[in-house]
């Protein structure tokens, strides 16, 4: 089991994705800050879109979600903000998109005071030219990005790996034995923020990963089974031929 799961993980971490569907903002409004686009070009942005509906299921205010996007705050002060909120969802399949994101990108373990300042300065660091290219090929793996596609639109379920991560590998599990192979869309992260990109695909890998080895290991033992059976069968068959 362990190293068919060490095989699996390892072909499907050197898969290139090829990413259905997007809303990424220009590289260049990026760079350029432009507004309301870019609220505050902070680490905070990185909260932005589909974190911060988690946020607002959490408790947070307007006010102070107003505040976590501003501009009008120094990045370092935000963490005081967020604090509050981040125990209550750090562990949903959007904290676990963060927290691989910053894991990978910024090599930064768990979001807090200690490291805020470390955390800002990464991101800064980052965001440059051609930092788009850096991201979504050479750390996220992912060969084609379509963005805005009209034809895979977002009300299909690709993105719901940062969702729910358990039935997202589930559903593909079930899928793989329904569909062609060359009919499933595994990866599209609906993300508007290009970091992201790299904490979804890692949850995304994760999951089709655990689905393929689940299914190896499921068949396998059936028919390891089915042989046995054979076997015992044929044994009998043997000893009845001699009786
Ligand atoms: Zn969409």
């Amino acid at each position: 089991m362990e190293k068919n799961k060490d095989l699996i993980e390892n072909k499907v971490k050197e898969t290139p994705f090829i990413d259905t569907h997007e809303h990424l903002i220009d590289e260049s409004e990026r760079l350029d800050f432009i507004e309301p686009i870019i609220p505050r070009d902070d680490w905070a942005l990185l909260l932005n879109h589909y974190f911060s509906l988690d946020l607002i299921s959490s408790g947070i205010s307007k006010e102070q979600i107003d505040r976590l996007f501003s501009n009008q705050i120094n990045p370092i002060d935000k963490w005081q903000i967020l604090k509050e909120f981040w125990p209550f969802f750090k562990n949903t399949a959007s904290g676990l998109v963060f927290r691989s994101t910053i894991k990978i990108l910024y090599d930064i373990d768990e979001i807090s005071e200690d490291n805020i300042i470390e955390l800002q300065s990464r991101y800064e660091q980052t965001r440059k030219k051609e930092f788009y290219k850096y991201i979504i090929q050479d750390i996220a793996n992912i060969k084609h990005c379509h963005i805005n596609s009209p034809i895979i639109t977002c009300k299909n379920a690709y993105w719901s790996w940062s969702i729910n991560p358990l039935a997202a590998k589930d559903f593909l599990k079930k899928f793989t034995l329904t569909i062609l192979k060359n009919k499933i869309f595994t990866f599209g992260g609906d993300d508007k923020i290009v970091e992201n990109l790299i904490g979804h695909a890692s949850v995304a890998r994760k999951g089709i990963a655990q689905a393929l080895t689940e299914l190896v290991f499921q068949y396998k033992e059936k028919a390891k089974r089915a042989a046995e059976l054979t076997i015992t069968n044929k044994e009998l068959a043997c000893q009845n031929n001699i009786k």
